[in-house]
């Protein structure tokens, strides 16, 4: 899956150059030019990585930063910081108002790209393509096929958008509202009911191979992708 990337430069041929190696390394990428834009872009959608330049006309990328941490619903956004200022001060304040890597100019833009895939794994594995193995299933974003053993099960695409983030994050409770922000989206208006429909059917997906067990209902909460959960109800 292609991550969503904001992309914030003011300099327009250095905005050009990354925007380009970034959409040919598979990326979909928004830009903006200083920090107020990309304060309204992300109140319209979460992206999956922020890289941010230091020096902004307006709010420095600094203060950006420390807005996205600040609040509940930005505070998970990886961030690399982007400078051409390589002092030691500089990478400790930039890591220390919580950004995820930091990456001085003139860089090449292979290393940013390589920079950018280890911060999604690390941080946002649901937005990469690497294949996912958990509990006998594999998931292949790259081929939108999952598979356990030499079997092939048939997968929604919002069924599998599901199960490729419950994968990325198992033995963890997710709420209706988070998982629809995660899978669908945030600020889509659909009804966590939804989500129920959606998980009904995953589960049913699942069945042929007997791992719709791995998706368990957390009562009160949401739900979890629970390899452990799974192998306690199979020796019980
Ligand atoms: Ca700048």
């Amino acid at each position: 899956m292609p991550a969503n990337i904001l992309l914030v430069e003011d300099e327009p041929a250095i905005q050009e150059l990354i925007a380009a190696n970034l959409a040919r390394a598979g990326h979909h990428v928004v830009r903006a030019s200083d920090a107020e834009t990309a304060q309204r872009i992300v109140r319209e959608a979460l992206p999956d990585l922020v890289l941010l330049d230091w020096m902004l006309p307006g709010a420095s990328g600094i203060e950006f930063a420390r807005r996205l941490r600040a609040e509940e619903r930005t505070r998970e956004i990886p961030i690399i910081m982007l400078t051409a200022r390589g002092e030691e001060q500089d990478k400790v304040t930039g890591l220390e108002i919580g950004a995820d890597d930091y990456v001085t100019k003139p860089f090449s833009p292979r290393e940013l790209v390589a920079r950018i895939k280890a911060v999604l794994r690390r941080r946002a594995p649901q937005a990469t393509e690497d294949a996912v193995e958990l509990g006998g299933l594999r998931l292949d974003p790259a081929t939108h096929r999952v598979t356990a053993g030499d079997k092939a099960l048939a997968l929604g695409p919002t069924e599998f958008r599901l199960l490729h983030f419950l994968m990325t994050h198992p033995e963890r409770v997710h709420s209706r509202a988070q998982l629809l922000d995660q899978v669908w989206g945030d600020h889509v208006f659909v009804e966590e009911r939804t989500v129920d429909v959606h998980i009904r059917r995953l589960r049913c997906a699942l069945e042929p191979t007997q791992h719709d067990g791995l998706i368990q209902t957390v009562r009160g909460s949401g739900y979890r992708l629970s390899v452990q959960a799974q192998q306690a109800a199979t020796v019980s």
